[in-house]
């Protein structure tokens, strides 16, 4: 496994193995990894010659220096797991190899980042969109993969894919869970044992509110009784519970107005901030 924390040999090795005929694959992450990353690297690694693992805690998608600052750094154990799994190569560079100067260009996204994370965390997309471009334009793969716990940020990288002409596939990979039904997350590292105990409610609570959904209650109700069932946690809040048409992110009042409806919720646990979702049919 090759590690590198520059930009110019990465190139340099990623162009000499182009030249033999190789693919490359991409997984952006920000460490503190977990198999929910390892899952997205061994899709990659069964579509690509060569795959690239990029560990950056990027600071412009941070809307809270407490978070920034909080965020788990595990290096050392990322590339032991990393290793495990055969990962080819990983890019950790330090955020002055990314950011030399401040940054300055902003992306908008219409709809797509005004709503549920974009709502609640102003400039957090445009920050993702900034280092995801940088990452593409650095390794230029043929393949990237993102896990669909994150899925607006799928959608709206989707969006920039398409509109920025990037030559390359992006796949969204299934969300691992915990055996409770958690959903995997660097930040859950951060929960005390009781509270990590009570993280389940959220997924509990997607699974009620999708057989309710199916069942014909309305969106409303289910909000309602989403609320219920969270907030009957101590120390868990819910932030939003929303059912959004999964392409382009309009938040729905009927979940007829869809084929592809999803479930979109966040809240915190403490102080740490969790999000899951769940498409309905
Ligand atoms: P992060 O390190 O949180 O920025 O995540 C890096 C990538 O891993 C993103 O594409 C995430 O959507 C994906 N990811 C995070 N958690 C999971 C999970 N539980 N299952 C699958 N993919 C995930």
């Amino acid at each position: 496994m090759e590690i590198f924390k520059h930009i110019a040999p990465l190139k340099a090795f990623l162009q000499s193995k182009k030249q033999q005929g190789n693919s490359i694959g991409l997984v952006p992450t920000m460490g503190a990894l977990h198999n929910g990353h390892l899952s997205l690297i061994k899709a990659s690694k069964l579509q690509n010659d060569v795959t690239v693992c990029s560990i950056f805690v990027n600071p412009t998608q941070f809307n809270n220096a407490g978070d920034l600052n909080n965020y788990p750094r595990t290096l050392d154990k990322d590339i032991a797991a990393l290793e495990k799994v055969e990962c080819d190569v990983i890019f950790s560079p330090e955020v002055s190899e990314i950011y030399p100067q401040p940054a300055s260009i902003k992306f908008d996204f219409g709809q797509l980042d005004k709503v549920m994370e974009g709502k609640f965390r102003p400039g957090h997309f445009s920050g993702v969109a900034l280092v995801v471009s940088k990452f593409f334009n650095i390794v230029e793969p043929d393949h990237a993969y993102f896990g669909q716990k994150d899925w607006q940020q799928f959608a709206i990288i989707r969006q920039m894919v398409d509109e920025l002409k990037f030559n390359l596939v992006l796949h969204s990979e299934p969300t691992s869970r915990e055996s409770d039904g958690l959903a995997m997350s660097s930040r859950n590292l951060r929960l005390s044992a009781e509270q990590r105990a009570h993280a389940t409610v959220f997924h509990q609570a997607l699974l009620t509110a999708r057989q309710e959904l199916i069942k014909g209650t309305a969106i409303e109700t289910v909000k309602n009784k989403v609320k219920e069932i969270v907030e009957k946690k101590p120390e868990v809040k819910l932030e939003y519970i929303e059912v959004a048409d999964s392409k382009n992110l309009n938040l729905l009042e009927n979940v007829t107005a869809s084929d592809q409806p999803i479930l979109c919720i966040a809240g915190y646990v403490g102080e740490i901030r969790l999000i899951d979702n769940m498409f309905i049919h």
